[in-house]
């Protein structure tokens, strides 16, 4: 389908893009346009204005930073895949963004963008759960930085202001085992489930894709093992406090199903 009619605005900084989002009725800004455009062509999103910070190269980059790695927000999935600094800090992460759809998807979109999109099948708002990681987003009144853990808020939602911009992900450098498991019906779709495991020192943290209306953190399962038990029994937790959708991919009980047979073998993993 044809998208409703629309502006089009290209913002050359981050400033610019925040004016011109709050001098615009409906604006919404486009990065790699990969869930915005598809949702204009099926008239579910109808921006007044797209501001384009598509082309904002200074938000592009991967840099270590103490016990964190920084990754600006227009970093493309393929950068992220391809980035040094998260293969030996944070691997989780650039594993995550080589399972991302196909090599176009992951050549135009970004990881600002699944972010903001709040989309709880994307694989890379589980995996930040996962680690806890920090979102800083910039508005006119300046920067702040949001734990991930009150990011994402309800489906499509998140805590992001309508003018503000997501700039930058701050992930903390792991250094103990970390598992990402996506099942999926054919190559590169979405995820039907995913799991993310990360080993961190206070325990194992576990959250899970496409089980509810955000990224779940599959909190059953963390306190199991927190008390001693193994992978296979704490797994057994994983639908604990989850609300799976049912669609013509799966209906909820066999997601529910494959979160524990997923969890299982992501511990399995992260602990090995
Ligand atoms: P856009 O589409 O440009 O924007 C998405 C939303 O985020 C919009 O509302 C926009 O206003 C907002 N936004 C973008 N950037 C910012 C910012 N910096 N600050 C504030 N708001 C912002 N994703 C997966 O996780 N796993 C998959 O397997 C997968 N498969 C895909 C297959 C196909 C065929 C397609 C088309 C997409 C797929 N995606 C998948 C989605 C893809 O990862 C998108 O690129 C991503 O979700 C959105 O990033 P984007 O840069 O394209 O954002």
């Amino acid at each position: 389908m044809i998208p409703a009619a629309f502006d089009y605005v290209r913002a050359g900084s981050v400033d610019e893009a925040i004016a011109a989002l709050g001098s615009h009725e409906d604006a919404k800004l486009l990065a790699g346009g990969h869930s915005l455009l598809p949702a204009m062509r099926l008239r579910v999103a109808r921006p007044g204005t797209l501001v384009d910070i598509g082309r904002l190269s200074d938000l592009s980059y991967v840099r270590e930073d103490g016990d964190h790695i920084a990754i600006g927000a227009l970093t493309r999935h393929h950068d992220v895949a391809g980035s040094e600094a998260l293969r030996a800090g944070c691997p989780i992460v650039s594993y995550a963004a080589e399972q991302i759809g196909d090599p176009q998807v992951r050549h135009m979109g970004t990881i600002g963008g699944s972010v903001a999109h709040g989309d709880p099948a994307a694989d890379m708002p589980a995996v930040l759960v996962a680690l806890g990681a920090q979102i800083v987003a910039t508005g006119p009144g300046g920067t702040r930085t949001i734990a991930v853990d009150g990011f994402f808020t309800s489906l499509f939602e998140t805590a992001l202001a309508p003018n503000e911009v997501l700039t930058e992900i701050r992930v903390p450098k792991t250094t103990g085992g970390w598992s990402y498991l996506k099942f999926t019906r054919r190559a590169m779709d979405w995820a039907l489930v995913g799991v993310a495991a990360v080993q961190a020192s206070g325990g194992a943290h576990v959250a899970l894709v496409n089980m509810g209306l955000t990224p779940v953190r599959a909190a059953g399962v963390e306190e199991a093992l927190a008390s001693g038990s193994d992978p296979a029994t704490a797994s057994q937790r994983a639908d604990e406090g989850t609300a799976p959708p049912s669609d013509s991919f799966g209906s909820a009980e066999y997601r529910r199903e494959l979160s524990k047979v997923l969890v299982k073998r992501a511990l399995q993993e992260a602990m090995a």
